[in-house]
């Protein structure tokens, strides 16, 4: 078939939106078109006509008159007519001028199929930039390079602008994905379980159009309903971030992210200056903005396809519906661990359900209608479930069983699923080789009901459209900050250190990147965070006025440049009830780091029986800072009992942060020991994360410990890198 001859009922004329170039093209030109079978420039042509793009192709190709039986041009100055998108497949060093040619020809976008540009060192990068500044010059938008390209099904385009082998049906779901390997399978896996798709696209090196661009045009796509993400870390995360919110607030955005729990763990047993991995950020960006993410792209897909059939559950509340009783057990555990809930049905519906089902049906929830049960019976239970206002959505596991009108109850199930009061998910439990239950399935199918193979699956679809509305219904409120503070002396204190750091005249008081204890302390003491009544002092008989200063027990704890974990070296004793017991730490001290540098001691309150907390903060290339929370002390090596949120933390987040630890209980007191005062833990959060987000200089920062007790929370040990 050739295309030519179909553009007549082609959209409007209007291209609202910059990227409509690119998505909805009325002409298309493949710069680089090929007669040869097997190549790129061949395969988009074919693929173009094989999906029955409605708009016009013009091959570009300096010797061929024809491709693919499609009259072709030796340049786009030779095309007739206008020309909203371009492929380009021609080797990297002739792109800048074909950049130019496609401006000069008023080419709107073009697709860089052509690899050889950042993604090959230094000369590439030229060529890139060269490029696009004649991109920019022209008003050219720029897709890839390095890429696959993009799909539109919707049949008003079925613009198949990519290379691939995949023809998905239209549907409501786009992707986008920063890998064309991922995308092209996450593109199969939905064509597989027979969901459609709407728009697809693959931005290889993202040199111009970007992922964030692409999904604000998702997002004002009224034909897009949910969308799919893939991305392996963002260039310009606060651009994602600020695109991203705007359109999780509309529509679901389902993203799939990996290596989390390798890097949750790495990133606990280290320092958390190294914590900062992709991983952990992407991951928090999601959380942030109430994206979806998903560990597993198999569980994506079968979400996705709940997603685009069904309404968002108001509540947690299922209502299951089942004609055999094990896969219901199945489907409850999974259904319970996703943090849904079964409620009792009320006394009206339970009457109602005794005059509809069979005698043998267990009436409660689950219903279970027994195998034997019809239509009827599955349709009473359907419209009492739907009655049923504490009630939030369905779950439904239908066996075909052999002695029933199958297809009978697939359409009472679609007539209930039409009405989209609730969400639904079906179990579909079948033998899919027999004719007869094909027809079923294309009935559920047809009439929009997502149906699954296993009932862990279709638990866990469920379970995503629930998380999703715990996720909308989440405000998480706006960043606390604290007047108290004093900005003016840590502004002081972090520009004497950065100064000295290139100063080789005079000595500085950072240890390396570290700032001393006593800045670190003042600067703590600034932001309102309570720290230990402390001294720094050089001899025994200055710490022993320190000591008696502050108060016995003190602690004693060695200070110089090459100390960094103290207490592994023997830098710290702790309970020193005397003077003499203070000489004799500081003694020991001289003889174990009597060669360090500028040894110095710190003398602290000693303040035992707290529970041990960290505090952490990483700085991150382009985005707020990471803070993390958890167990502190030796715990936090053994446990990994850390969680993370990336600054600036809203009370509800860092009140999040507290209970999302393993040992969140205890933090509340376990077994007659004392809880701790949450309260003051969230305020010491929320005051760090100030601080932090006020200084961009802070790269890495430590409260480890923080003594949580009862009333107070105090901190007794911490490092700051600049
Ligand atoms: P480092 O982390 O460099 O080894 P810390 O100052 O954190 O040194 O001390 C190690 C441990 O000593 C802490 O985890 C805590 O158990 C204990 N400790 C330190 N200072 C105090 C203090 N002021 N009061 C009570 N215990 C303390
Ligand atoms: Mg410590």
């Amino acid at each position: 078939m050739n295309s030519q001859t179909s553009t007549g009922k082609m959209l409007d004329n209007t291209m609202a939106h910059e990227l409509d170039s690119l998505f909805k093209p009325r002409s298309i030109a493949i710069i680089g078109a090929s007669s040869k079978e097997l190549s790129i420039g061949n395969v988009i042509i074919k693929n173009l006509v094989h999906y029955n793009y409605t708009g016009k192709i013009y091959p570009i190709n300096l010797k061929e008159s024809e491709i693919r039986n499609i009259k072709a041009y030796p340049t786009i100055f030779d095309v007739p007519d206008e020309i909203d998108l371009a492929h380009i497949i021609i080797p990297s060093k002739f792109v800048p001028q074909i950049i130019e040619d496609c401006g000069k020809k008023g080419i709107k976008s073009v697709i860089i199929n052509s690899a050889g540009f950042s993604e090959m060192g230094e000369e590439g990068v030229a060529l890139q930039n060269e490029f696009l500044a004649k991109a920019k010059e022209y008003g050219v938008r720029i897709f890839g390079p390095n890429c696959q390209g993009i799909i539109n099904a919707d049949p008003q385009f079925n613009a198949y602008c990519d290379f691939t082998f995949t023809f998905p049906k239209p549907g409501s779901i786009s992707i986008v994905a920063l890998s064309g390997g991922v995308g092209a399978f996450i593109m199969q896996s939905l064509f597989d379980l027979d969901i459609g798709m709407r728009m697809y696209a693959s931005n290889g090196n993202a040199c111009d159009i970007s992922i964030s661009e692409v999904v604000t045009y998702y997002g004002e796509d009224e034909g897009t309903k949910a969308i799919i993400l893939y991305t392996e870390g963002f260039r310009n995360p606060r651009e994602f971030i600020a695109a991203a919110n705007r359109v999780s607030k509309q529509k679901p955005i389902l993203a799939m992210k990996s290596g989390r729990t390798e890097e949750g763990a790495k990133a606990a047993a280290s320092h958390t200056g190294s914590l900062a991995g992709v991983d952990i950020a992407t991951e928090l960006i999601f959380e942030k903005i109430g994206i979806l993410s998903f560990d597993n792209e198999e569980e994506m897909c079968q979400a996705a396809m709940a997603f685009s059939t069904q309404p968002i559950p108001k509540g947690n509340k299922v209502g299951i519906i089942t004609n055999t009783g094990g896969p219901a057990v199945i489907a409850t555990d999974e259904l319970i661990s996703a943090g849904l809930q079964l409620p009792n049905l009320s006394t009206k519906a339970i009457q109602k359900l005794k005059e509809t089902q069979l005698p043998e049906a267990s009436i409660g929830n689950p219903i279970d209608v027994v195998a034997t049960g019809g239509a009827i019976h599955f349709r009473s239970a359907l419209d009492v479930l739907m009655e049923e206002e504490q009630i939030d959505c369905i779950y439904i596991n239908f066996v075909t069983a052999p002695f029933t009108d199958t297809d009978e109850v697939a359409r009472n199930i679609v007539a209930v699923n039409k009405l989209r009061r609730k969400p639904m998910v079906c179990n579909f439990m079948t033998n899919m080789s027999m004719e007869r239950y094909q027809t079923t399935a294309k009935i559920l199918k047809d009439g929009g009901v997502p149906c699954y193979s296993f009932p862990t699956t279709a638990a866990k679809a469920l379970g995503s459209l629930y998380k999703f509305h715990k996720i909308q219904s989440r405000d998480i409120g706006k960043a606390k900050t604290f007047p108290d503070i004093d900005k003016a002396k840590v502004e002081k204190i972090i520009s004497r250190n950065t100064f000295k750091k290139n100063d080789t005249s005079g000595e500085p008081s950072s240890n390396g990147n570290f700032l001393s204890s006593a800045d670190v302390y003042e600067i703590l003491g600034a932001y309102g965070i309570a720290v230990a009544n402390w001294r720094m002092v050089s001899t025994t008989d200055e710490a022993v006025k320190a000591a008696n200063e502050i108060g016995f027990p003190v602690v004693v704890k060695a200070e110089a440049k090459a100390i960094v974990h103290k207490s592994d070296m023997g830098g710290v004793v702790i309970n020193l009830k005397s003077a003499s017991e203070v000489i004799a730490a500081i003694d020991e001290m001289k003889l174990t780091f009597g060669s360090s540098e500028n040894l110095q001691f710190l003398v602290q309150k000693f303040l035992p029986g707290g529970r041990e907390l960290i505090v952490g903060v990483a700085a991150q290339p382009e985005l707020e800072p990471l803070i993390m929370f958890g167990l502190g002390g030796v715990f936090v090596e053994i446990l990994k009992d850390v969680v993370f949120k990336l600054s600036p933390l809203t009370e509800l987040e860092a009140d999040e942060m507290l209970s999302s630890i393993k040992a969140s209980k205890l933090l509340d007191g376990v077994r007659g020991q004392k809880g701790v005062n949450k309260a003051r833990v969230i305020e010491i959060l929320l005051r760090i994360s100030q601080l932090v987000n006020d200084f961009p200089q802070i790269q890495e920062m430590d409260l480890n410990p923080i003594m949580a007790f009862e009333d107070k929370t105090i901190a007794v040990d911490a490092r700051i890198k600049i």
